[in-house]
């Protein structure tokens, strides 16, 4: 008899999405076996396959079992397969903005950690990025992604030598409120990290940027044991580079912390071991920082490590299984340190029989989680 059970809506998606998925939810029931607790994960389309399926990214029947589930975990969206310049045609990432839209996640947490036995996975110096550890903290339902986006054509002068030709506008707003709740979660991140908090922005031109530093450092005063440091946005992209070491908690708006975020996955060596949380006031959403990999795909050689970091974050931060989230993350960390890689992290130096397939990566990670018991 199992004394606890969650309900998980799992969205594969495109691309990597299925294999790393079954390998999230293999690890996610290991983890249940051992703590007696029942995962019923119910699959539904989002994003390419939806659109093949039903003419549109995110179906009502998606995200109404997203409305009722305890947590939503994601694979990813997206392919040249629906790749289209016409704004009238339905885009699989459509389906991840309407999630997030829908279930109001505003606040995407990026944790970029370096792992030690990684740091030669990473094309920068083993000494500037070892000991590494960084909480991107992303705007994530404002700015420029949900402003108006709009194209016109044959418009007076927009041409080559002031002939008729098209516009296009995409518009980037913030409210206040919009600025203090995710500054508040970056704060109280903060508090149970380093201690640091890096704003970043572009308040040199943009008026977004001036009303986010305003407000930031309004929400700041009630952190008076945080350090507040603010950042442009292209002195930041040179800094994580040059010195990553400085950063703790890095707080950001939505299209800059998306930039960011896979410049940041260079230090840990690969997209494929960055997860990421969505949370709102309700069900939350967690899932990779990469894409579908179309390149990869149905080759079982993607990374499943994100996937399953993911799985590890929605336990701590959607379910509040704190010891469950510590089983998976100690599991990924003592694979590692093992020598197990996907090829993605794998070096010149790594012997091949060492170097894993997506589903036996998954194995490992689940074997690790069984002999714990
Ligand atoms: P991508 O993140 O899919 O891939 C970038 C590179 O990283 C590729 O070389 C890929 O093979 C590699 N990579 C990514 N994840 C990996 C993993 N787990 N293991 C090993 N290697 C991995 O980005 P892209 O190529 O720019 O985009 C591909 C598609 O994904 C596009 O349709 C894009 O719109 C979509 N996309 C979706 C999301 C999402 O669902 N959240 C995010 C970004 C891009």
């Amino acid at each position: 008899m199992r004394l606890q059970r969650y309900e998980i809506c799992a969205l594969p998606g495109d691309g990597i999405g299925p294999e790393i998925m079954r390998v999230a939810l293999d690890v996610l029931h290991a983890v249940g076996r051992k703590h007696d607790i029942e995962f019923a994960c119910t699959e539904a389309l989002i994003g390419g396959c939806a659109i093949d399926a039903c003419g549109c990214a995110l179906p009502e029947a998606t995200l109404d079992l997203a409305r009722s589930a305890d947590a939503v975990l994601l694979g990813a969206v997206g392919g040249p397969r629906w790749d289209t310049v016409d704004p009238d045609k339905p885009r699989p990432e459509d389906g991840l903005l309407g999630m997030r839209k829908e279930l109001g996640l505003y606040a995407n947490l990026r944790p970029v950690r370096v792992y030690d036995a990684l740091v030669d996975a990473s094309p920068l110096k083993p000494d500037a990025v070892r000991g590494c550890d960084i909480l991107i903290v992303r705007e994530l339902t404002g700015g420029l992604y949900f402003g108006e986006h709009k194209t016109i054509e044959g418009v007076a002068g927009a041409g080559v030598g002031a002939a008729m030709g098209a516009h296009a506008h995409d518009i980037m707003e913030y409210d206040e409120y919009e600025i203090e709740r995710i500054a508040r979660r970056a704060f109280e991140a903060a508090t149970i990290r380093q201690g640091k908090v890096t704003s970043v922005d572009k308040a040199n031109v943009l008026d977004t940027g001036r009303l986010w530093r305003k407000v930031v450092h309004r929400v700041a005063a009630e952190y008076p044991d945080i350090e507040i440091v603010d950042m442009l946005v292209d002195n930041c992209a040179m800094q994580l580079i040059m010195n990553p070491g400085q950063f703790d908690v890095i707080l950001t708006e939505n299209t800059f912390g998306d930039i960011l975020s896979d410049e940041a996955s260079v230090l840990a060596g690969s997209l494929g071991l960055l997860a990421s949380a969505s949370l709102g006031d309700g069900t939350s959403l967690f899932e990779p920082c990469h894409g579908s990999a179309p390149d990869i795909a149905g080759k079982n050689i993607a990374n499943p490590l994100a996937q399953v970091l993911s799985a590890a974050m929605m336990l701590a931060h959607g379910l509040d299984l704190d010891e469950a989230a510590s089983d998976v993350t100690r599991a990924v960390d003592a694979v590692l340190a093992d020598g197990w890689r996907t090829a993605d992290i794998a070096q010149d130096t790594t012997d091949a029989a060492h170097v894993l397939g997506t589903r036996e990566m998954g194995e490992r990670i689940v074997a690790c989680i069984e002999e714990e018991r």
